[in-house]
C-alpha cells in the first residue's frame, strides 16, 4: 500500500474515534496520525478520567468503522467484488494496530458486532461530514488539539448538545 493510502486510512480511523468521543460528550486532548512508536495514530482522552463501558465500546468501534467506510467509499466495483461494507469494516478491525479489539476482551462472541452496527448507524454515518472534515485536517496537520477537533465537529454538524458536557 502506498504511504498516502495508509495516511488516508489512519486519518479516517482516528477521526472516527475523535467524533465518537465528542458525540459521547467526552473531551479529547489531541488526535494524531503520527503516534510515537508506530505508524498508526492515536486519540488521547483526558487524563485521570474513567469512561463508562458503553462509551468505551462506542469509541473503540468508531475507528475501525470509519476506516472501513472510508475504504468502502474509495473502492471501485472490482475492489468490492461481491463484498459488503461490513467486510471492509472487518478488514479495518484486522488491520488495526491500536488495540481497539482488546476493549472487547472477555466479552462473549457477538457482543462487539452489535456495538459495531450501533456505532456505524448512530455515530459514524450520522456524523460522516465531521469524520471527513477531521480526517482532511489531520492529513494536513498530522496532529490537532482538542479545541480544533471540537470546532471542526461543530462546523460539520455535530450538534452542540452532544458536546454540552465537555470539559473545556
Ligand atoms: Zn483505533
Amino acid at each position: 500500500m502506498a504511504d498516502d493510502e495508509v495516511d488516508e486510512r489512519t486519518a479516517h480511523h482516528e477521526a472516527g474515534h475523535a467524533v465518537a468521543y465528542l458525540a459521547s460528550g467526552l473531551s479529547i486532548r489531541y488526535a494524531t496520525i503520527r503516534a510515537r512508536g508506530g505508524n498508526h495514530g492515536r486519540v488521547a482522552p483526558p487524563r485521570r478520567r474513567r469512561i463508562g463501558v458503553t462509551d468505551a465500546y462506542v469509541t473503540a468501534c468508531a475507528g475501525p468503522v470509519a476506516e472501513g467506510l472510508y475504504l468502502w467509499h474509495a473502492a471501485d466495483e472490482d475492489d468490492r467484488a461481491g463484498c459488503e461494507v461490513n467486510d471492509f469494516i472487518m478488514a479495518a478491525w484486522l488491520a488495526g494496530g491500536c488495540g481497539d479489539m482488546q476493549v472487547f476482551d472477555g466479552e462473549r462472541e457477538g457482543v462487539w458486532d452489535s456495538w459495531q452496527d450501533t456505532t456505524k448507524t448512530m455515530v459514524v454515518e450520522r456524523y460522516w461530514p465531521a469524520v471527513t472534515a477531521i480526517a482532511e485536517a489531520l492529513l494536513i496537520h498530522n496532529t490537532l488539539p482538542g479545541r480544533v477537533l471540537r470546532e471542526l465537529a461543530e462546523d460539520s454538524g455535530l450538534p452542540l448538545w452532544c458536546m454540552a458536557g465537555l470539559r473545556r
